[in-house]
């Protein structure tokens, strides 16, 4: 697969008119019979959050129904995220044992300027711990309203990156879906084949994170997620530099092997 040489310096590939895809995935959610709560608004733009109950009653306590979160467009310059995320909803094949909830486009405003930052040049996932940004203060609001979930799958790009990878956040050393994920992926996407990727030891684009999160002064949203909702997250990475529809299928991919994983 060819790469495209577009990223100097920054992401200078596709970009998407979010004020059209936002619509877009909301109709496809809500005539698939999720739910649509609006959290935040900006600029004219509306941050929601969908949920998808396995029961009409909506528990999410229910032996043998897992509760999977999903969030993507946290960086503006990630244009695959909120398309993945528009695929899955409009092709709207979900296990039936899932509550879910999907955050599809956490930096809507992001997408208007093709920035990783918001229009104030935060970076939104560094802002988990002691929150500035109003769009943030106001997802934690609402994660906090939600009870804990069971998998946490968290869509990005990587304009870097020589392939895919991903974090893997599994303290208590669950039933592993990453290297599924890879080898489900790799029929799609290039891996990313280097043993470091951003700073950090990686083998078939996995990277496991194992420093004291804690102690780290800055949180993206998957550090607050393993500390507060989550016992098992992932981060997925798609690589910039391939064509937006491989990037898109790469994390469709991904994240229908995760859940279809976690529902057995
Ligand atoms: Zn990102």
């Amino acid at each position: 697969m060819q790469r495209l040489g577009k990223n100097v310096g920054r992401y200078l590939g596709d970009t998407i008119d979010i004020r059209q895809t936002l619509p877009d995935i909301l109709d496809a959610a809500l005539k698939n019979g999720w739910a649509s709560q609006t959290f935040h608004e900006s600029n004219g733009l509306e941050h929601f959050a969908l949920t998808r109950f396995a029961s009409e009653d909506e528990a999410f306590d229910i032996p043998g129904v897992k509760n999977v979160y999903l969030s993507a467009g946290i960086h503006g310059d990630e244009p695959a995220g909120p398309l993945a995320a528009l695929r899955l909803l409009q092709e709207n094949q979900w296990p039936e044992n899932l509550n879910l909830w999907f955050c599809p486009c956490m930096n809507p405003v992001g997408f208007t300027l093709n920035t990783r930052e918001n229009d104030r040049g935060i970076d939104l996932n560094r802002e988990y711990k002691n929150p500035v940004a109003a769009e943030i203060k106001a997802h934690i609001d609402w994660l906090e309203q939600q009870p804990k979930f069971d998998l946490c799958v968290l869509l990005h790009e990587d304009w870097e990156s020589h392939g895919f990878y991903l974090y893997e956040q599994n303290p208590e050393g669950r039933r592993s879906l990453a290297e599924p994920m890879i080898e489900a992926v790799s029929q799609v996407c290039p891996i990313d084949p280097n043993e470091i990727i951003e700073g950090r030891p990686a083998q078939n684009g996995i990277i496991r994170p194992n420093f004291d999160i804690k102690s780290r002064p800055q949180w993206p949203e998957a550090f607050y997620l393993i500390l507060n909702k989550t016992r098992q997250s992932y981060t997925l990475e798609a690589p910039s530099d391939y064509p937006v529809s491989t990037r898109v299928d790469a994390l469709v991919t991904a994240v229908r092997t995760a859940i279809g994983l976690i529902s057995k």
